[in-house]
């Protein structure tokens, strides 16, 4: 069995700290490498601050597997759902990122401005949880709750979630970390540049386009980047076989 790259997500979550993706709230999972019905999430505990030791796992109901007394997230139902609905999921990140709220409480969607954002779409949901749950406290701590989310996320690697966060999902940990990123990065180019006047976007074949010839150089260059920005120990082995795109 191989055993999962805790290491690699302890470093997600410092990278998405230094970055400013997640502050003391936002969390990254793995789904577990050689048991897909399972996903690897840090108990609560702001990202800045997470050890291998804090690293559980849960079954695709958000069930922990041997908690030994760690709290989990109330939110990890996001992650679990994510999972269960999309089997080539094998990471997910969730935020609170300001950027994209604004995109997410009005009519004006996110849009990808730079080649670098394209992988976010050319059309990114908004979910809204009172539209079938009515007024909560908008917390995602159930798989009802999360099953909806999913759903409006489909196939698509964003969703919004109004008045709350986003949910990222990727087919590795580096690329859903360079996704959460630059998602945030096209928010504050997309706020700015409205100020400026008219927006134009990249078009749904410049998209496809970037997406076709993206290689994992990206996304390793990128990684070796953040390693060192936050301090971490760069692994150039990808942990997860080729990666995708
Ligand atoms: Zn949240």
């Amino acid at each position: 069995m191989d055993s999962p790259p805790f290491d690699e997500l302890v470093t997600a979550n410092r990278i998405l700290a230094r970055e400013g993706v997640v502050d003391a709230f936002g969390h990254v999972s793995i789904r577990h490498p050689s048991h897909p019905d399972r996903f690897c999430l840090s108990r609560a505990r702001a990202p800045e601050c997470i050890e291998a030791d804090d690293i559980m796992q849960f079954a695709l109901d958000g069930t922990a597997i041997d908690p030994g007394g760690r709290k989990p997230y109330a939110e990890r139902f996001i992650h679990a759902a994510i999972y269960e609905a999309r089997p080539e999921v094998r990471a997910v990140v969730h935020n609170h990122s300001p950027a994209v709220i604004p995109f997410g409480i009005t009519a004006t969607p996110l849009r990808p401005v730079m080649h670098m954002c394209a992988s976010m779409g050319t059309e990114v949901p908004v979910w809204d949880s009172r539209a079938h749950f009515g007024d909560t406290n908008l917390l995602v701590t159930a798989m009802p709750m999360a099953r909806d989310l999913a759903a409006a996320l489909g196939p698509r690697a964003v969703a919004l979630m109004r008045g709350h966060g986003c949910v990222v999902a990727g087919a590795s940990l580096r690329e859903v970390v360079f996704n959460a990123i630059y998602l945030q990065l096209n928010a504050e180019l997309q706020l700015r540049a409205a100020g400026l006047g008219a927006i134009t976007f990249l078009s749904d074949g410049e998209v496809a386009a970037v997406l076709k010839t993206r290689s994992s150089f990206t996304f390793e260059r990128a990684w070796e980047y953040w390693c060192q920005r936050a301090g971490r120990p760069y692994d150039a082995r990808p942990m997860e076989g080729p990666l995708a795109r």
